[in-house]
């Protein structure tokens, strides 16, 4: 991996285009070869595995475009338990992993009674970076869970667009949201945050308009997931978002941001046909998640009905492999701890 985690590259400015987020042929292959050469410039041949597990589908938002919305009734609740969690992580975890994420719904309770007490043993028990997913919370709740040892927070803005983010009942305002990042990042987290393509209304303007906003903030890393209509929620007759301009705003983010982590995501290997999820490999992500959720709780996320699209251990090894990449032994973690110490 390289030495030097900020090295930047010739010819990139910070303003991309339209024409650039829609290539194809010929200049996307380029596009997409130079996402790559810059990632290997930066990482090496490595890519970060993180397992993510998802304590909770409870969630007291209401998001058109996710099946945990808390007026989805056709949904059986679940919160994980601790021990249980605690026995898969600390002594069954895939031995690839060298961080971990710990995702839920916007669940206070879930993160009072399971979040920050399995973060302090598996901060004392493991070596595990370990990030957290688990929406907008009091700031309190925030700098509890940095002080039990977790040190990324993962906050998607889901849409720069003001009218859709309103529309589609994403959490508090853009406004807050933006805001509340910001505050993240301000108060020692590691901050990495995301946003849809081609979510109904969205358009290239707005996509684009997505790829700046991301630009614009204080983050570590940034994760685009393609649109996918889950069928208990109010957007499931809508299309699908499109593999391309997915894979050129990864494109355009690695090349734009050559540190960050972005990370290839399964739901490329829903609108991606044959290459789905290697699609985002050759574009520019160096992070590969396992999802480690137990398999008595997988029933209950709308997602794994869509099973043979998740990336267990063997589905990213063989990914990585066939990418001709090998699995990063330095910590997310780790990596971000070195930027810091050049950026402080
Ligand atoms: S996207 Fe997040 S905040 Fe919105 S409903 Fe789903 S789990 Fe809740």
């Amino acid at each position: 991996m390289n030495a030097n985690p900020v090295q930047e590259l010739p010819g990139t400015d910070d303003s991309p285009s339209v024409a650039e987020l829609g290539v194809t042929g010929h200049a996307q292959q380029e596009l997409h070869h130079r996402a790559w050469t810059t990632t290997r410039c930066q990482f090496g041949d490595s890519v970060f595995v993180r397992g993510v597990v998802e304590i909770s589908n409870h969630c007291r938002e209401n998001c058109h475009y996710c099946g945990m919305r808390r007026e989805n009734r056709d949904l059986k609740r679940y919160r994980g338990r601790l021990d249980a969690l605690l026995e898969l992580l600390v002594h069954r975890r895939p031995g690839s992993i060298t961080d971990l994420n710990l995702q839920a719904g916007e669940d206070p309770v879930a993160v009072r009674e399971i979040a920050i007490p399995l973060i302090r043993t598996l901060r004392r028990e493991t070596p595990l970076g370990i990030s957290v997913c688990l929406g907008t919370l009091s700031k309190d709740l925030s700098t509890e869970l940095l002080e039990a040892g977790a040190t990324t927070y993962i906050i998607k803005f889901e849409s720069s667009q003001e009218a859709l983010y309103r529309s589609f009942e994403a959490p508090g305002t853009l406004t807050e949201r933006l805001t509340h990042i910001r505050w993240l990042a301000g108060n020692g987290w590691n901050v990495s945050s995301g946003f849809i393509s081609g979510l109904p209304g969205q358009g290239i303007d707005g996509l684009l308009g997505d790829v700046r906003a991301a630009l614009d903030l204080p983050l570590i890393g940034c994760s685009i997931s393609p649109f996918v209509p889950g069928e208990s929620t109010p957007l499931r007759g809508a299309t699908s978002g499109g593999f391309d301009p997915t894979l050129n705003a990864m494109a355009l983010l690695r090349i734009l941001r050559p540190n960050w982590v972005i990370p290839a995501v399964s739901a490329l290997n829903i609108v991606g046909a044959d290459l789905g999820y290697r699609g985002g490999l050759r574009a520019g992500a160096n992070l590969c998640t396992i999802n480690l959720t137990p398999p008595e709780m997988r029933g209950d996320y709308l997602l794994y009905k869509r099973d043979r699209f998740i990336m267990d251990e063997e589905r990213v090894l063989s990914a990585v492999a066939h990418e001709g990449l090998t699995v990063s032994r330095k910590s997310l973690a780790a990596f971000l701890g070195s930027i810091a110490q050049v950026h402080p």
